[in-house]
C-alpha cells in the first residue's frame, strides 16, 4: 500500500518524524474516517502541496507581486483562479487565504469596520467557531448575534426570527453556513431578508463546497448571495485552505483583496495554491459529480439505519453529508465517552454541541459523523449501512469487550477491502 520510496528522504534522515509518517499512513489505512470535515486527497494533490512552490515567495497578486522570479507562480495561481470560477459560477476568486479561519476574517475585515455587527448561525445549532465564538479574534472586533434552528427536529431556520432580528440589529453581513447541519438552507430567504436591511450576504460553505461544486447541493450565487467562504480541504477533496469567491461585485473583490493582502497575510502559501488548482481540476472532471452523488447517498442510507434503530438525530435526518446524532438521548452515552468508544473500534469521529445542548463543549451530548472519506474509498450505499450499524451495536454493547473486538476486525476488514485511491481521474 505505502511505496517504500514515498518517504526516502525523512526515512534516512529523520526517524523520528519518519515514525510518525508511517504511523499517521497506517491510521489513515486501517481506521474508518467519519468526521464530515476530512477526506483524502489524491497523489497530484499532494505531489503539488510537496512541490519546488514551497520555496517562493510570491507577495501580491498575479502579474502585480512585489518579487521578482513569479513566471510560474502566476501560472499555477491564475490557472486555480480561473478553475474556480468555473466550479462556482463566481467572477472574481481569491485563493489566497491560507485556511477557512483566516478566508473568515478576511471577509469580516473586507465588509465591516470594528464594532459592526453580523447576523450569523447559533453556534450550538450548527454555526463555526469562526461566526462568533468569544474566544475568538473576529468576536473581540466585531459585533455578532444570532438565527437558530426553529425545530431541532425538523431543521428548518427560524426565517421570521432571523428577520425580526435582521430589522432591529441592521446588520452589515449576513452571514449563511455551518459546519454541523444537516440540512439545506432557504438562501432566497436570506438575500430577500438582506436587501430589506442592506446587508451584504455571505455564505459560508466550507463543509459542502464539494457538494456545490458537484452540483447536488445549491449554490448560493444561484440564489443572489454576494460572497462564498470556504475551505478547500472538506467536500472539495483538495489541499488544506481557504478560498473567498464573489458573486459578481468588484468593489467588493477589491476589499476583499486588500484584507486578504496586505490585511491578513504576507505571502501566500504557493504550494498550496497549486495544489488547489489541481484539486479544481479533479472537481471539473464528470468523476466528481458521480463522488458528490454518492457522497449523499452514503448519508441517506445512514439515516435509514438511525430511523429505523429510532437514533434521534438533530434536524430529523440529513440532506446533505453529515448527520448529527443525540447520543445522550439515543444511548445514554455523552459525545466524549461515544468518541471514545467508537475510536476503540475504528470508527473515527468526533463529540459536538447539539441545539441548546445543555453540557459543556468538551463533553458534549452530540457526536457528528458524514461520509465524504468513506466514499472517496469507494464505499456505497452497503458499507455505509453497514458502518451505521457497527456504530449502533458498538454504542448499545459498549461494556462488551468480545464484541467491540469483533467490530474492530470488521471495520478493518471493511477497510482493507477499500483501500484509499491514489487517482480520481
Ligand atoms: C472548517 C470550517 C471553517 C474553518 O476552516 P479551517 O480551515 O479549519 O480554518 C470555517 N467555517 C466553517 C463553516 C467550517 O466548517
Amino acid at each position: 500500500m505505502i511505496r517504500d520510496t514515498d518517504y526516502n528522504f525523512i526515512q534516512t534522515q529523520d526517524e523520528e518524524v519518519y515514525k510518525a509518517v508511517m504511523g499517521e499512513e497506517e491510521r489513515q489505512a486501517k481506521g474508518l474516517e467519519l468526521i464530515p470535515s476530512e477526506n483524502y486527497v489524491s497523489r497530484a494533490v499532494r505531489e503539488a502541496v510537496g512541490s519546488v512552490f514551497t520555496n517562493k515567495y510570491s507577495e501580491g497578486y498575479p502579474f502585480k507581486r512585489y518579487y521578482g522570479g513569479q513566471m510560474y507562480t502566476d501560472v499555477v495561481e491564475t490557472i486555480a483562479i480561473e478553475r474556480a470560477k468555473k466550479l462556482f459560477n463566481a467572477k472574481f476568486v481569491n485563493v489566497q487565504p491560507l485556511s477557512g479561519a483566516p478566508a473568515n476574517l478576511a471577509i469580516y475585515h473586507a465588509l465591516m469596520a470594528p464594532g459592526d455587527t453580523i447576523l450569523g448561525m447559533d453556534l450550538s445549532h450548527g454555526g463555526h467557531l469562526t461566526h462568533g465564538n468569544p474566544m475568538t479574534v473576529p468576536a473581540k472586533i466585531f459585533n455578532f448575534v444570532r438565527y437558530k434552528m426553529k425545530d431541532p427536529e425538523t431543521g428548518e431556520i427560524d426565517y421570521d426570527a432571523l428577520r425580526e432580528t435582521a430589522l432591529r440589529e441592521k446588520p452589515k453581513v449576513i452571514l449563511a453556513g455551518f459546519s454541523a447541519y444537516s440540512r439545506e438552507l432557504d438562501y432566497k430567504k436570506f438575500v430577500e431578508i438582506a436587501r430589506e436591511v442592506g446587508a451584504v450576504t455571505v455564505a459560508d460553505m466550507a463543509h459542502i463546497a464539494g457538494l456545490i461544486a458537484g452540483g447536488v447541493a445549491r449554490n448560493p450565487f444561484d440564489d443572489g448571495f454576494d460572497v462564498i467562504t470556504t475551505t478547500t480541504h472538506k467536500t472539495l477533496r483538495g489541499p488544506r485552505g481557504g478560498m473567498v469567491l464573489i458573486r459578481e461585485n468588484e468593489d467588493i473583490a477589491q476589499r476583499v483583496a486588500k484584507a486578504v493582502f496586505p490585511g491578513l497575510q504576507g505571502g501566500p502559501h504557493m504550494n498550496n495554491i497549486a495544489a488547489k488548482a489541481v484539486a479544481f481540476g479533479e472537481a471539473l472532471h464528470p468523476n466528481f459529480k458521480v463522488y458528490a452523488g454518492q457522497i449523499l447517498k452514503n448519508a441517506k442510507a445512514m439515516e435509514e439505519v438511525f430511523l429505523r434503530e429510532n437514533v434521534r438525530m438533530i434536524g430529523g435526518g440529513t440532506s446533505n453529508h453529515l448527520l448529527l446524532v443525540d447520543a445522550f438521548t439515543s444511548f445514554g452515552t455523552t459525545g466524549h465517552v461515544a468518541e471514545t468508544i467508537l475510536d476503540e473500534v475504528g470508527l473515527t469521529l468526533n463529540k459536538n454541541m447539539i441545539a441548546d445542548d445543555t453540557r459543556k463543549p468538551f463533553d458534549p451530548s452530540g457526536i457528528r459523523l458524514g461520509t465524504p472519506a468513506m466514499t472517496t474509498r469507494n464505499m456505497k450505499e452497503k458499507e455505509a449501512t453497514e458502518v451505521a450499524e457497527l456504530l449502533v451495536d458498538t454504542l448499545r454493547n459498549k461494556d462488551d469487550a468480545a464484541k467491540k473486538a469483533e467490530i474492530h476486525t470488521r471495520v478493518e476488514a471493511l477497510c482493507l477491502a477499500h483501500p484509499i485511491p491514489e487517482s480520481f481521474i
